[in-house]
């Protein structure tokens, strides 16, 4: 076979055909990741008919059922949301329209990174929040600073120090997300650049 395209991911899904009910970003909401993955874990049993691309889906908690199209769901999720449910994922993976893939290692953080990066201000984020607060905490204070480089080192938890510029870090949350640490922010507070105040220095 020529080759292909690396197929679209949105969220869990690999979209293995078109999907035109549902515009693709919806997938990459974290809470339709959520029903992505109950679609796939939850105990419930069903029939799919792939001539008219329905299923009916029966929970295991009641008697009752639920009428699946890939547009629509009877469900009280789907009449609430008007969203994508996990019964309308299971059926689009069923007919393989999508492919629902597992969470790689440190997958649910991997959804929050993307929601970071993604936000339009990256330093307004509440996971970037949580950093700039403890850059401000006294024992985030840096080792040393370099002003005319703009570079710090900090303490860490092993013996080598974190060498820091405003952008780059070498700590494991550096390494893991390549967004602001505490440290680069704690650098950027003290060289009074914006980022770490909200920019109202
Ligand atoms: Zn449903
Ligand atoms: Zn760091």
């Amino acid at each position: 076979m020529a080759k292909r395209a690396k197929l679209p991911e949105y969220g869990r899904c690999r979209m293995l055909q078109a999907w035109p009910e549902w515009d693709c970003s919806v997938h990459a909401d974290v809470a339709q990741i959520d029903r992505q993955e109950r679609a796939m874990n939850y105990p419930f049993s069903f029939e799919i008919d792939s001539e008219t691309k329905t299923a009916r889906f029966s929970s295991t908690s009641d008697l009752s059922y639920y009428d699946t199209t890939l547009a629509s769901c009877t469900c009280h999720d789907f009449e609430d949301r008007h969203l994508p449910c996990k019964h309308i994922y299971r059926l689009a993976a069923e007919l393989g329209i999508i492919e629902i893939f597992r969470r790689k290692p440190g997958g649910q953080d991997k959804d929050l990174l993307e929601s970071v990066k993604n936000s339009s201000n990256i330093d307004e984020h509440p996971e970037q929040l949580k950093r700039i607060e403890k850059a401000r905490e006294t024992k985030c204070a840096p080792l040393s600073i370099d002003f005319d480089n703009r570079m710090a080192t900090f303490g860490g938890s092993g013996k080598v120090p974190y060498e820091t510029t405003v952008d780059t870090c070498t700590c494991r949350d550096y390494f893991v997300r390549r967004l602001p640490c505490k440290h680069i922010y704690r650098l950027r507070i003290e060289l009074g650049l914006t980022g770490g105040d909200n920019g109202k220095k």
